[in-house]
């Protein structure tokens, strides 16, 4: 039996990959690509069926970040030229919100720039939650402010969020290479603040940024201790005007056996499609859907994701149907237990006519992308 066919049985029996396993996937070859997407999708029909999970972003805060994370376009002094705005009203936001719930978005994700939010701020976020719950009803809310103080967590499940998004984003052991105004140990709290505060926690990751298989791996693991319902993953996309510009790393077959890895160390967690698929998966996005179960539609906070309606038909050409409001996520058990790194040689010219900073949906004039 193929290892990756072995992992997938466990995987149904309610087990997941080992460490050398999953460095194993991520070092498969070219020639087992298919055989790992096949393993990694039949884990993910079983416990999550044809379903395809939609959130929709929205910016409440764009740009001016004090922090400075390498990979991000809002990071202190970034020439990315991405739109920088200061909070959206609540109605700015029911209204940004709206589009994505019109597209079939079952969760709007709540983003703001910065460090973490102050208490005015969650105050304003606790305003936007109570709209957007009053104008769509069913619809999930999860927040994402950066760090939480203690406390906070809880005042935003009071004010309504069901979820708080807070990703590692890489290996520990390289945090301080991609950030110095703030730690690993801090991201860590954060999410287990959003545990403890009664929130369902969103932590994922960002593949791409010159990290290493075993970092991969430290990384899933990491995110395994620390038990999220979701794990959102990322595939960098190097804006201009970062640390991070001029790197491109990733193929469409590497971001597959990056999605399988981490499929098989969370077989019954929400595997979402997140920043740069359309960038990195390519023409490939379809068979990505067979490995995660969840995907953000339309635009992505300071990018534009192609049209939501190639969204939507890429779900139901691919034999997919989108989650409806209301339908559980996760399998019911769940909630009832409450190798070598790709060169620049190895991979093919970057795509850089594919990014496009986003100029349309909240603080614009012009309508949102759903
Ligand atoms: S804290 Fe958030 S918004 Fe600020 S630089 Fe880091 S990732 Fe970007």
């Amino acid at each position: 039996m193929r290892m990756v066919d072995a992992l997938a049985e466990r995987a149904l029996a309610g087990g997941r990959a080992t460490r050398d396993e999953a460095r194993a996937v991520l070092g498969s070859n070219d020639d087992d690509l298919l055989a790992v997407v096949a393993a990694a999708g039949r884990v993910r029909r079983r416990y999550f069926g044809n379903r395809v999970k939609l959130n929709y972003l929205v910016n409440l805060k764009s740009g001016r970040c004090p922090e400075d994370c390498a990979y991000c376009s809002q990071r202190l002094g970034a020439e990315s030229g991405v739109l920088s705005y200061t909070w959206l009203t609540p109605d700015q936001a029911v209204e940004a919100a709206g589009a994505g719930v019109a597209g079939g978005a079952k969760r709007v994700c709540l983003v703001a720039s910065g460090r973490g939010p102050t208490g005015r701020d969650i105050d304003r976020v606790a305003r936007t939650i109570a709209a957007i719950r009053e104008r769509y009803a069913g619809v999930e809310v999860c927040a994402c402010l950066g760090l939480l103080d203690a406390g906070q967590a809880t005042r935003l499940r009071d004010a309504g969020a069901d979820a708080y998004n807070h990703n590692l984003n890489t290996a520990g052991e390289r945090y301080a290479d991609i950030c110095t105004t703030h730690t690993y140990a801090d991201r860590v709290s954060t999410v287990e603040q959003a545990r403890r505060g009664g929130l369902s926690a969103c932590s994922g990751l960002i593949a791409g940024m010159g990290e290493s298989d075993d970092d991969l791996v430290d990384v899933v693991f990491a995110l395994a201790d620390l038990a999220p319902d979701s794990v959102p993953v990322n595939f960098l996309i190097p804006f201009d005007g970062t640390p991070m510009a001029g790197r491109w790393q990733l193929t469409p077959q590497r971001c597959l056996r990056i999605l399988a890895m981490v499929r098989f160390v969370f077989p019954d967690v929400e595997v979402r499609l997140a920043g740069g698929r359309e960038i990195h998966l390519r023409t490939l996005q379809p068979l990505a859907l067979h490995i995660a179960n969840a995907m953000f539609l339309g635009d992505y906070l300071t990018s534009e994701g192609q049209a939501g309606r190639a969204d939507l038909d890429m779900i139901s050409d691919a034999g997919f149907v989108v989650e409806a409001a209301g339908e559980p996520t996760l399998p019911a058990a769940r909630v009832d237990a409450g190798l070598p790194v790709t060169t620049a040689a190895d991979v093919a010219p970057a795509r850089t006519d594919l990014v496009r900073l986003r100029r349309r949906g909240a603080g614009t004039d012009l309508p949102p992308n759903a």
